[in-house]
């Protein structure tokens, strides 16, 4: 299971924008894009000519970052969105959305999807009641994702749930923090969707 391993605040960086990858530090002063560092590298802070080409790419990358996932597989749910009959940009960010790792952060069991990742392939959770340790497992509409029995004292799940009581969870999702579950109400629309993406400028870099 390959994943990025180097320094989440360049991805950041890289981006112009915040991807939310680690914990408190990102709603903190010390965040690098609060504190207005430059892209990374010897030319990050000249001036580029922003071509129609680079601003898809780069919105192709933010997306994969945001979520965690690396070029095979982010393309693998664009051919899938491709093929289905929504609105191609939409039914991508949905199929991101649904994965495991993201309604494990989404819910507040983890302060960020790199974390809600090791939690789910840590075997944490189960989906309707069967233990499930694949990060890009896809929920459904009526699943119920749940932090197994032995693992409901694990601090890290504890303490991140107390730190997301004032996280705004969006409203596909019934959580019921108390029993450490959380209910899938529906797959989201896109303006459920809290994503800095625009999906359309993807959706056109692939289909060239
Ligand atoms: Fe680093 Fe988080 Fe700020 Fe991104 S949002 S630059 S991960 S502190």
């Amino acid at each position: 299971m390959a994943r990025y391993l180097g320094p989440s605040c360049k991805l950041c960086r890289r981006e112009k924008t915040k991807l939310f990858l680690k914990g408190t530090r990102c709603e903190s002063p010390k965040c690098p894009i609060e504190k207005g560092r430059p892209p990374p590298g010897e030319h990050g802070r000249g001036r580029v000519r922003e071509s129609e080409y680079l601003l898809q790419l780069r919105e192709k990358q933010k997306a994969k970052r945001f979520y965690g996932l690396l070029e095979k597989q982010f393309r693998g749910y664009y051919t899938e969105a491709a093929q289905s009959k929504g609105v191609t940009g939409e039914e991508l960010m949905r199929i991101c959305e649904s994965r495991l790792d993201n309604v494990v952060y989404r819910a507040g069991f983890a302060m960020n999807r790199p974390m809600a990742r090791q939690l789910v392939s840590h075997g944490h959770f189960q989906v309707n009641g069967r233990r499930v340790n694949i990060p890009s497992f896809r929920v459904k509409p009526g699943d119920t994702v749940e932090v197994r029995g032995r693992s409901k004292g694990v601090g890290r799940i504890v303490e991140n749930l107390s730190y997301a009581e004032g996280r705004m969870i969006p409203d596909w999702l019934g959580p019921d923090l108390k029993s450490m579950k959380v209910e899938v109400n529906s797959l989201p629309e896109r303006n459920q969707i809290d994503a800095p993406v625009q999906e359309q400028l993807i959706v056109e870099y692939y289909s060239k």
